[in-house]
């Protein structure tokens, strides 16, 4: 068993200068970090609970009419919040979908961020090849089991998938996170947050060692009409995503003035699906559009020897969450 030292933040600046410290880590729900210290993957020497800081747990309204959700917000607070229900109903409808209550009613914003894959070689230590848990192994699940794993954007290196339902809504909505460290703050674009594997599979983000999350902001809502979270996964509840999809649309009628598509379960980070997004702008929208934009998007998957299934998966999904977001269908109609 490791010794671990135990330090509560008070505030931001006490948390920060805390997490200099050689093997320091922050802790906020503590629902992921926890596992991983168990299974030993993560081996923290000081654990900074940084729940006490109050200045993180609020969501106020910006001043350009966007939303600051602070780190420390809890998922459940999140996504039950009125002003993230009636104008962010995509991130809402995401939070919901991921893990169950007990656990949202834990898990942070930032810890929600920061977690890391499931891939069951990463959990497991008694494979030794885990690029992302011990670089340089090499990767079991290339030629393992795959099933979970990524179509898009993997490396030799590694083929995990992001599992974070919360954030393939805030890529879709182009949020950004902000950051304060040793030497300041700073903004994080979403889609430069999350990293693909390339050749450090360990690194999941590009925050900095040191670095705290502060909050989540949101740009002004766009999207609350039209917006829809499907997830795909193996049971109804209390299961990682196989695929899901984040649609938001602005409509003119029933022509498609802006779409953002973001889908999560197929990459290493949420993947926006820039590709469907350009190919809907401006058309008409109909299930042949967005079965053309789908495999337009779905053209550049790689898929491993046991996750073919999911490039169909992930075309469809991506057409029935579409048109649920413009209105038309319903739940259990089939679009594809
Ligand atoms: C059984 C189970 C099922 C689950 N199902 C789903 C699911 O379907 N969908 C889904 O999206 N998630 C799911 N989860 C994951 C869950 O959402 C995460 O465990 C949770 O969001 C992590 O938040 P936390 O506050 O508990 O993080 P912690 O465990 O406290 O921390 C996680 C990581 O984030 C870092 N961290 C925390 N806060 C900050 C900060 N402010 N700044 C910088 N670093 C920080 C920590 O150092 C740590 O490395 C599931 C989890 C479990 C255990």
């Amino acid at each position: 068993m490791d010794a671990i030292s135990y330090q509560r933040a008070a505030d931001v600046d006490g948390a920060i200068s805390a997490a200099q410290r050689p093997g320091a880590a922050f802790i906020g729900g503590g629902t992921n970090l926890l596992d991983l210290m168990k299974g030993g993957i993560e081996h923290p020497v000081t654990l900074i609970d940084i729940t006490r800081i109050e200045a993180l747990d609020r969501i106020d309204t910006l001043p350009d009419g966007g939303l600051r959700i602070g780190a420390l917000v809890r998922n459940s607070d999140a996504a039950n919040h009125t002003l993230v229900r009636t104008r962010y109903p995509l991130l809402s409808q995401a939070l919901l979908a991921g893990a169950s209550p007990q656990l949202r009613n834990m898990a942070t914003v930032g810890g929600n961020l920061m977690q890391r894959t499931r891939c069951a070689y990463f959990y497991d230590t008694a494979f030794a090849q885990c690029n992302k848990r011990a670089p340089g192994s090499g990767c079991a699940a290339v030629g393992g089991f795959n099933r979970m794993h990524a179509i898009l954007g993997a490396s030799a290196q590694c083929v995990a998938v992001n599992p974070s339902d919360m954030s393939v809504a805030l890529a879709a909505l182009d949020a950004t996170v902000q950051v304060r460290g040793p030497r300041g703050a700073r903004t994080i674009a979403f889609g430069a947050f999350h990293r693909l594997p390339g050749d450090r599979p360990d690194l999941d983000t590009t925050l900095q060692s040191g670095e705290l999350i502060t909050s989540v902001d949101l740009p002004p809502p766009l999207f609350s009409e039209h917006a829809h979270y499907l997830k795909v996964r193996d049971r109804a509840s209390y299961a990682f995503a196989l695929v899901s999809v984040a649609s938001a649309l602005q409509l003119d009628g029933h022509r498609v003035r802006t779409a953002r598509i973001a889908l999560g379960g197929v990459a290493h980070r949420p993947w926006r699906a820039n590709v469907a997004e350009q190919h809907l702008a401006g058309r008409t929208l109909s299930a042949s559009t967005l079965r053309e934009a789908a495999a337009a998007e779905l053209a550049q998957a790689k898929p491993l020897s046991g996750n073919a299934f999911k490039v169909g998966l992930a075309q469809r999904a991506i057409i029935r969450s579409t048109m649920l977001a413009a209105g038309q269908g319903n739940r259990d109609g089939d679009f594809a």
